[in-house]
C-alpha cells in the first residue's frame, strides 16, 4: 500500500487548509497505447468557509449515470464558500475515462470503481482513483455522499441507497440523513454489502456515508434532478456545513430545511434479482415501484429466431415492489430484468 503521504501528493492544486474556492486534479497516470505515461486528471474542487465539518460529495462514480454529475458541477459555480461551515470537497466526474466514453465502467482497464476500493496506487486508473479516494480523501471527511443513478441498462426507484449498520449509533444517524435528503424509498442493504464499494469503505473509515440511485437511463430526469437539489440543499444544511433554507445563485435554491418523514423503507437482498433464463427482447408486465406478489407476471422474454417458440414468462418469486426495471429491450442470459425490494417496516429492524 502506498503511505498517505504519497496519495495526498497526487491531489494536486488544492490546499486543504486554505479558505475559498479551489480547483484541482488527481493525478492519474497511465501509459498504454492511447495514454503513454500522461496524467488522466480527475477533477476536484473544495469549497472552505469557516470551521466545521468536511463534506465529501461525488458523483461519475459510474460514468453513465448523470443527475449527480449535472449537481455537483452546479454546486461549484453557485455555491459560495463564505457560506459554509467547514469544507465541501466535491469530485463530479470521479471516474473520469467512464464519464468520457458515457459508460458505466472505462474500457480502459474495465474495472468498477464502487468493486475497486481500497485500490492500488501502482495500479490501472480505477484502481488509482480508488485509492486516493481511500487513504487521501474519505479520511479527511465527516460525511460522505455519492450519488448514483441508475445507469443506461437500468431505471431505479428514486431512492437513497444505505448500507445497514454498522452499528446502533451510526445507523441511527444514517436514518436522519436519508430521511434529510428526502426521496421516496430507502433502498437498505446488508451491513459491508459490497466491500470494495465507497459505502463499504466509509463504514471502515468511520466516516457517515449515504448513497442514491436516482432514475437511470442514461439520462438527466428533470424532477429528480430537482428534487435532489432540494435533498442535497437539505443534507448540507442537516451535516451542518450550510443553514437551512440559503438561496443559491444560479437559480438553485436551497434546502427547505424539512426533513422527510413518509420515506418508504425497502430491502435488497441477495435473492431481489429475476434474471433472463436465455437471451431475447424483454417486454415488461409490470411498472417501476409496482407492488407484487409472489407468482405474478413480471415480464416475458420473446425469441427473435424460433417463430413456433412461446415466450418465456418470468415471475415474482418474493412478494415486494419492483424497485429496478430493465431498461434495453435486448437482454443476454444472466441479465436481470427486474429487482424486488421487501418492504421494511421500520429502519431499526435492521438494527444490530
Ligand atoms: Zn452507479
Amino acid at each position: 500500500m502506498a503511505p498517505l503521504t504519497h496519495t495526498i501528493e497526487r491531489i494536486r492544486g488544492i490546499d486543504f487548509a486554505a479558505r475559498g474556492k479551489q480547483l484541482g486534479h488527481l493525478s492519474i497516470e497511465h501509459s498504454n497505447n492511447e495514454f503513454d505515461g500522461a496524467v488522466i486528471p480527475v477533477p476536484i474542487a473544495l469549497l472552505a468557509g469557516s470551521d466545521g465539518p468536511t463534506v465529501l460529495l461525488t458523483a461519475g462514480t459510474h460514468g453513465d449515470e448523470y443527475e449527480g454529475q449535472v449537481l455537483l458541477h452546479e454546486l461549484i459555480r453557485t455555491l459560495d464558500p463564505g457560506s459554509i461551515r467547514g469544507r465541501i470537497i466535491v469530485l463530479p466526474s470521479l471516474n473520469v475515462l467512464a464519464v468520457r466514453e458515457g459508460t458505466r465502467v472505462s474500457k480502459v482497464d474495465g474495472a468498477n470503481l464502487n468493486r475497486a476500493l481500497p485500490g492500488n496506487a501502482a495500479g490501472g486508473p480505477t484502481e488509482q482513483i480508488a485509492r486516493i479516494l481511500d487513504a487521501g480523501l474519505l479520511p479527511l471527511a465527516d460525511f460522505a455522499l455519492d450519488i448514483h443513478s441508475g445507469g443506461s441498462v437500468n431505471e431505479y426507484v428514486p431512492s437513497v441507497f444505505v448500507y445497514a449498520g454498522p452499528t446502533r449509533e451510526v445507523w441511527d444517524r444514517k436514518v436522519a440523513a436519508v430521511e434529510a435528503f428526502g426521496q421516496p424509498y430507502c433502498v437498505v442493504v446488508e451491513p459491508n454489502y459490497v466491500s470494495g464499494s465507497i459505502s463499504g469503505a466509509a463504514d471502515r473509515a468511520g466516516v457517515l456515508m449515504i448513497s442514491t440511485e436516482l432514475g437511470g437511463r442514461g439520462t438527466v430526469n428533470r424532477r429528480l434532478l430537482a428534487d435532489a437539489r432540494t435533498g442535497l440543499y437539505n443534507l448540507l444544511a442537516h451535516v451542518g456545513v450550510l443553514d437551512g433554507g440559503t438561496p443559491q445563485s444560479g437559480g438553485a435554491t436551497g434546502g427547505d430545511g424539512r426533513h422527510r418523514k413518509d420515506v418508504a423503507y425497502v430491502q435488497l437482498g441477495a435473492g431481489a434479482a429475476v434474471m433472463a433464463r436465455a437471451g431475447g427482447l424483454f417486454e415488461p408486465a409490470v411498472d417501476l415501484g409496482q407492488r407484487v406478489g409472489a407468482g405474478d407476471l413480471v415480464g416475458r422474454v420473446h425469441f427473435t429466431e424460433e417463430l413456433d417458440r412461446p415466450a418465456s414468462e418470468y415471475r415474482a418469486h418474493i412478494d415486494g415492489l419492483i424497485a429496478t426495471l430493465r431498461h434495453p429491450t435486448l437482454v443476454q442470459t444472466g441479465s436481470t430484468l427486474v429487482n424486488i425490494a421487501v418492504p421494511l417496516a421500520a429502519p431499526s429492524r435492521l438494527d444490530n
